[in-house]
């Protein structure tokens, strides 16, 4: 049996029976963990309210066998440490944006380190907490630079398979990204992608906000399909989150 203390991000909490929570964590040093915390939805559970979605915790765990990640570890304290939860489930469209993002990082790490992730991670959380952009704008950016960080950075300027100067009309995931009228037809499947949206999807690979900001509510929206599109193919499945993402979406085209 062996304790440690981690600096974890509580990205998914599921009910376990009557009193205790499974969790799925992202740890700072470990990466992904699977923690049960027990006795943690009594009323006079120190910790219990510590451990939500959103949630960053100083939090110590024992695991009975170090060497078999798959197994279940324990939460035996959590400390606060940062929670954007508060912010985030009072507003729509963060709460909607925040789920993506840790559902999409879920699927990507493991029981490895991966501290840029972490970081990433929880620089995009503190960014929809704090209200200033677009909350969509702000999802897709964490996508693509946490994919990127991932291996599968794409080009939005240059031709992915010959390299020729941007910008192009189409995109092919299989490629990397931008293909010219050339390549195109050698890409398998492509997207169509109009200027002004390979714009906006390199200024937020890029984190040019002051672009990124400039664009109208179209071209986000056709940003925001390419950007799922791109996670779905690398994840190889559609993230369940992306249904309330497209909601927003709705939602914002019928001017509500
Ligand atoms: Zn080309």
């Amino acid at each position: 049996m062996r304790s440690y203390g981690d600096e974890v991000v509580v990205l998914r909490a599921q009910q376990l029976g009557e009193a205790d929570r499974i969790l799925t964590l992202f740890g700072r040093e470990r990466g992904k963990i699977r923690a049960v915390a027990r006795g943690v939805r009594r009323t006079n559970s120190k910790i219990g309210g510590r451990l939500e979605p959103f949630a960053v915790v100083d939090a110590q765990l024992y695991s009975k066998n170090p060497d078999d990640r798959s197994r279940l570890e324990t939460v035996t304290q959590a400390v606060t440490v940062e929670s954007f939860a508060e912010a985030i489930v009072a507003d729509y469209e963060r709460y909607a944006a925040a789920n993506a993002m840790v559902e999409s990082v879920d699927e990507i790490i493991d029981a490895e380190p991966a501290a840029l992730q972490y970081a990433l991670l929880l620089q995009g959380l503190r960014s929809l907490t704090s209200g200033e952009r677009d909350p969509l704008l702000e999802l897709d950016a964490y996508l693509l630079r946490s994919l990127s960080l991932a291996g599968w950075e794409p080009s939005f300027n240059e031709c992915a398979r010959c390299g020729a100067p941007g910008p192009h009309a189409r995109i092919s995931f299989a490629a990397g990204g931008a293909v010219c009228a050339s390549c195109a037809p050698g890409c398998g499947a492509t997207l169509a992608a109009h200027i002004d949206t390979m714009r906006l999807l390199w200024a937020l690979l890029a984190g040019n906000w002051r672009v990124a900001e400039g664009s109208d509510q179209a071209t986000r929206a056709d940003a925001s399909r390419i950007v799922k599109a791109y996670v779905t193919y690398h994840l190889d499945r559609q993230l369940k989150s992306f249904t309330a993402i497209d909601e927003v979406w709705r939602m914002r085209n019928a001017g509500g």
